[in-house]
C-alpha cells in the first residue's frame, strides 16, 4: 500500500519545527488543550492583513487611502489590549502603516491572488496554504507569479528571511503549478518599518525546502505512527524550551512552559507610541 499523503499547511510544518510538543498540542491532542488569552500582536497583524486584503476588494478607482480608515475599523479584532488606550494607539500605528504603504502601491495594479489558498503534491505532501498576495510581474521570459507576504511585528527583517522562509518557497512551489508559470521571487513586506526584503529561488533552492518539508512531514508522520502503537506521547514530541515558550499558547500546559515567566498580551504592542 502506498503511504497516505501528509496534509499539511506551512504552519502545521513550522508548528512541528518549532517545538514538537507545541505541534502535539495542536494538532494531535484531542480535545486541544486549553490555549492562552489572544494576543494583541496577533490582533493587530490580522487587522491589518484583513484590511489589505479589502483593499483589493474595493474598485481599483477607490483604491484610496482616504478608504482606509473604513476598512481597518470594519475587520479592527479588539482582542490582547491592556486597554482602550494602548488599542487606539495601536489602531493609529496601523493605520499609518497602511497609508505610507498603499503610498507605494499602484491602485490599478490587479494581483493573481489576495489571500489566495494554493495546492499541489509532491511524493509525500499535500500541501495547501494561504499566501497574503500572490503579484503577476513581468520577469524576463514572460509573466511570473511573485509571492507577498505582510510582516507586521517590531523587528526588522533582511534577506536571509526571504530566503529562509520554508512557507514562502513552498507558496512558490505550488503558485507555479496552480498558474503554470514561474514563480521564483518572494518577497517579505514590514509594514512598520516600510521595508521589502526579496529572494529569488531557483528550481534547486525550492527543491531543497520541499524537500526539508517533506523530511518534517515524515518525522511527524513517525511519530503519530509510534503514538498510536503504544509509545509515550511525551517521548515521541518531546518539548523543545526556548524563548519561544514565553510566547506558547500552551505555556501553561506544558511542563517546560511553566518555567518561564509568562508574557502579558500585550508585550509585543508596548513599545507602539502614538505617533512612532
Ligand atoms: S511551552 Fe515551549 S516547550 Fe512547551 S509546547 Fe510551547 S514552545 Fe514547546
Amino acid at each position: 500500500m502506498p503511504e497516505r499523503l501528509f496534509v499539511c499547511t506551512p504552519s502545521k510544518l513550522g508548528a512541528f519545527a518549532d517545538c514538537a510538543r507545541r505541534y502535539r498540542y495542536s494538532y494531535v491532542d484531542r480535545p486541544t488543550p486549553a490555549k492562552g488569552p489572544p494576543w494583541a500582536h496577533n490582533s493587530l497583524g490580522a487587522s491589518v492583513h484583513t484590511a489589505l486584503k479589502n483593499w483589493y476588494g474595493v474598485p481599483a478607482d477607490s483604491r484610496d487611502p482616504e478608504a482606509l480608515p473604513k476598512l481597518l475599523k470594519a475587520t479592527w479584532v479588539r482582542e490582547g489590549y491592556r486597554d482602550v488606550d494602548q488599542e487606539r494607539t495601536a489602531y493609529r500605528a496601523a493605520l499609518r502603516w497602511l497609508e505610507t504603504y498603499v503610498n507605494g502601491l499602484d491602485p490599478a495594479d490587479e494581483p493573481l491572488g489576495v489571500e489566495r489558498v494554493v495546492a499541489t503534491k509532491t511524493a509525500v505532501l499535500a500541501f495547501n496554504g494561504r499566501a497574503d498576495r500572490i503579484d503577476s510581474r513581468r520577469g524576463p521570459d514572460g509573466p511570473e507569479a511573485v509571492i507577498v507576504d505582510y510582516k507586521t511585528g517590531r523587528s526588522g527583517l533582511d534577506a536571509d528571511d526571504a530566503r529562509g522562509s520554508q512557507a514562502l518557497a513552498l507558496y512558490a512551489y505550488a503558485a507555479q503549478r496552480v498558474f503554470r508559470r514561474p514563480s521564483y521571487r518572494v518577497e517579505l513586506h514590514h509594514l512598520p518599518t516600510a521595508t521589502v526584503v526579496t529572494h529569488e529561488h531557483t528550481e534547486e533552492s525550492l527543491a531543497r525546502q520541499v524537500s526539508r518539508a517533506e523530511d518534517t512531514a515524515r518525522d511527524i508522520m513517525a511519530a503519530e505512527k509510534a503514538v498510536a502503537a503504544g509509545a509515550d506521547p511525551d517521548v515521541e514530541f518531546p518539548t523543545s524550551p526556548g524563548a519561544l515558550c514565553s510566547w506558547c499558547d500552551f505555556r501553561k500546559t506544558c511542563p517546560a512552559g511553566q518555567e518561564v515567566p509568562a508574557k502579558d498580551p500585550w508585550t509585543a504592542v508596548e513599545h507602539l507610541t502614538p505617533t512612532a
